[in-house]
């Protein structure tokens, strides 16, 4: 055993400890603690402000019972938290997933990485999750709203526009967040940027949709400079066919890439000519109206193959943009079997410890989502400082921005992980995220 992991091993003791069972929060502490304990323990103040040791332990996690009714008049009850992970470099920041997996660990996990993301954006903002183990499928429009206001009725003593800005996640869009933002809004009789994500219409920032699946595109596209080479005539898989799906989807052809695939649980659509993006607004319009895309109008030249994974399709490039844990290591081998030689995250977390190794081992060029899918909460960022000063920028302006967001994020990552000819995104984005943080939580002193 070597002195840096012998130093891992006796940290992640202690937070095993501490977390008995709360594996993926697990799986995503042991992750950064490889790449920075070293850092942190050659820098005598980090070393004595114990800096990675205090962000496992989130300032603190709200708990409550969201009780409703549902359209029979039935009630419901789920619960309900906000993990408040670490505000040292500006309010708590980052979303609210309801899914019947959402847990505190999940939650934890989610949270600890989004402490790194909002800090690799450059932007003022700490990091937190929230959300609800609230399964919205089959649940009618008028039951999403009650949900959404009893949800607020307590999320919203504990949030505000520099305590704590939650945003969308997964099946929290823009229709949920109009109701959430629409109980804040009543409850406190106050209108404030306490959440992003907003319509246009009040307070909202253009391009906050397209953000994350556009800035993780823009990111490839960097990706993609440092070996000379573009994205253009690329084959690219993608899972899922939500928000970040979709919008990476539509920029990917926009730039002359051929998307091949889009998929959900039940299966993937496969386009063997690349998707056109009408195919792309299709699959979107019947995730918004809660039906599958098992059954693709002939026109769209779509191949929808049940039970089969993106990664067994021959690619370029592949981005998991549907959750944490999507590829085990049969999934990663597959990858490396086809060829694929880029594989960027739009997910949070979507590879396994195993497949991680895989990937590791292999000469695949790999980004985690920490930097890759940055853009959508680097725009929350934006919306934030456009409702404080009461000014809109404009979509080119915002697009602009994003671009630029994603440029700068790349080049920092490329500046602390830089391994040769190589760069380790992995380990450069867990360096240069932690290192902003670390520098603010060691200035503070013991609080
Ligand atoms: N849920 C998104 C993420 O994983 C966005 C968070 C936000 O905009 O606050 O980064």
């Amino acid at each position: 055993m070597t002195d840096s992991s012998r130093l891992v091993e006796t940290f992640m003791e202690n937070v095993r400890r501490r977390n008995e069972g709360q594996d993926a929060f697990l799986q995503a502490v042991e992750e950064v603690a490889t790449d920075v304990l070293t850092i942190e323990k050659n820098d005598p103040g980090f070393a004595r402000a114990r800096v990675l040791e205090r962000l496992t332990e989130p300032d603190r996690i709200i708990g409550f019972r969201v009780t409703w009714a549902d359209d029979r008049g039935d009630v419901q009850i789920n619960r309900g938290w906000r993990v408040q992970m670490s505000n040292a470099i500006g309010p708590y920041k980052g979303g609210l997933r309801f899914h019947p997996t959402v847990s505190p660990s999940i939650l934890k996990f989610l949270g600890f990485e989004q402490v790194f993301k909002n800090a690799l954006t450059g932007l003022p903002l700490g990091g937190g999750k929230g959300g609800s183990d609230f399964d919205p499928k089959g649940r009618s429009d008028e039951e999403i709203m009650r949900f959404c206001q009893a949800f607020m009725r307590e999320l919203s003593r504990y949030i505000g526009p520099d305590t704590d800005v939650p945003a969308g996640d997964i099946n929290v869009g823009a229709r949920e967040i109009g109701y959430l933002f629409g109980a804040y809004k009543a409850l406190k009789g106050q209108f404030n940027g306490a959440i992003t994500g907003k319509g246009e219409a009040f307070g909202g920032s253009e391009m906050r949709v397209e953000a994350t699946g556009y800035g993780l595109i823009y990111f490839v596209e960097n990706m993609l400079e440092t070996l000379g080479e573009t994205i253009e005539d690329k084959r690219i898989v993608i899972s899922g066919k939500g928000n970040v799906a979709t919008h990476a989807a539509e920029k990917a052809i926009c730039e002359g890439a051929r998307v091949i695939t889009l998929s959900d649980t039940s299966g993937t659509l496969v386009a063997e000519n690349g998707f056109s993006q009408e195919a792309v607004k299709w699959v979107r319009a019947q995730k918004a109206a809660g039906e599958d895309v098992s059954d693709p109008p002939k026109d769209l030249e779509l191949q929808f193959k049940e039970g089969a994974l993106p990664w067994e399709v021959e690619a370029d490039i592949a981005l998991p943009c549907a959750t944490q844990n999507e590829i085990d290591e049969d999934a990663a081998k597959a990858l490396n079997d086809t060829g694929v030689r880029l594989l960027a995250e739009g997910a949070n977390m979507p590879l396994t410890a195993g497949a991680m190794r895989k990937i590791g081992e292999s000469n695949m060029l790999y980004a985690p989502g920490k930097a890759t899918n940055a853009g959508g909460v680097a725009i929350s960022g934006l919306e934030m400082s456009q409702n404080a000063h009461g000014r809109f920028d404009s979509a080119d302006e915002v697009d602009r921005s994003l671009k630029e967001i994603m440029g700068n994020i790349h080049d920092r990552i490329a500046a602390e992980g830089r391994e040769g000819n190589r760069i380790n995104y992995r380990r450069g984005a867990n360096v240069a995220g932690y290192r902003k943080v670390a520098t603010a939580i060691s200035a503070y002193g013991v609080v």
